[in-house]
């Protein structure tokens, strides 16, 4: 019998090598977007020969909570791929779709998701921060959008995602946790 941190490795290990590489990009763009002044999120849209399409990254410090990079990608697919290729594309991002998002994702028919770390682990930090939950509930992209396959999230990425909500939030010392 597998404990659930078993289950957590095992869900990691469905990530290619190139998943990762894919991954990495939307960790540097979370970065990009929390020294921009904006929350430590970011994601890109990959066509099914592994090409980026196209990248985003979180724009909420204009004041409009909407502007997820998530959301970005689904309305730039909906305008730019047909319908099959967007079945057969894959969406990368930092860290998973809030349920705005995942609506938006599977509402245009986008294909497979790939987190760096998952909606549990943000909650989990943000608990343990003693931070607020926010007034979305953080249900994960299975409840949202039950017909999208989800990967990740990656241990090694998502510690690096954790060290960007620390410092979003003010958070010192916990970079290495
Ligand atoms: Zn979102």
């Amino acid at each position: 019998m597998w404990s659930h941190v078993a289950m957590d490795e095992q869900s990691s290990g469905q990530l290619s090598a190139a998943d990762r590489e894919h991954l990495e990009r939307c960790v540097a763009l979370a970065q990009e977007a929390l020294d921009a002044g904006d929350e430590p999120f970011g994601s890109i849209l990959v066509d099914s020969g592994g090409k980026e399409l196209f990248a985003d990254r979180n724009q909420v410090s204009g004041g409009d909570r909407t502007q997820h990079p998530e959301f970005a990608i689904a309305r730039w697919a909906a305008a730019h791929l047909s319908v099959e290729e967007r079945v057969r594309a894959t969406v990368y991002t930092s860290g998973e779709h809030c349920p705005m998002c995942a609506a938006a994702h599977a509402s245009v028919g986008l294909g497979r998701i790939v987190v760096a770390s998952s909606t549990a682990q943000l909650v989990s930090w943000r608990q343990e921060w003693g931070l607020d939950p926010g007034p979305v509930a953080p249900l994960p992209i299975s409840v949202v959008a039950p017909g999208v396959e989800v990967a990740g999230p990656d241990p090694e990425l998502s510690r690096r995602v954790r060290a960007l909500q620390a410092r979003a939030q003010g958070i010192a010392g916990t970079s290495d946790a």
